[in-house]
């Protein structure tokens, strides 16, 4: 399993490695972005064999930044503080520090386990 923020740079370096956004998808199997030649059409990007497959590639254009945008959003919260306990948790009911990693990292971690 890599580190969750590896994952994360990983994503984001072919996000914006790839043609900027946003993408749309224009019906009939095309998928397209925004002109990089300085025409009023946009570029074709892809093409696809059905709809559904080419609403999800238009949509992981944005989609894609903004869930990896939130997850280290969350990651930054629930961060160790140096001493082994999580930035964001606070205390349990005993007035102990929630050691890190917390659940909530936890949870992030083993959800990417396979990706
Ligand atoms: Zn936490």
């Amino acid at each position: 399993m890599t580190d969750a923020r590896t994952w994360l740079d990983q994503v984001d370096a072919r996000t914006n490695a790839a043609t900027d956004g946003p993408w749309t998808y224009g019906g009939q199997g095309w998928v397209f972005g925004p002109s990089t030649e300085h025409t009023r059409d946009d570029d074709l990007l892809a093409t696809v064999t059905d709809d559904e497959t080419g609403v999800f590639i238009a949509h992981a254009r944005t989609d894609l930044p903004a869930g990896t945008t939130a997850l280290r959003a969350v990651l930054d919260l629930h961060a160790d503080d140096g001493y082994g306990d999580c930035t964001g948790c606070g205390v349990d009911t005993y007035e102990n520090a929630i050691s890190w990693p917390c659940a909530t990292v936890t949870a992030i971690t083993t959800a990417l386990e396979d990706a």
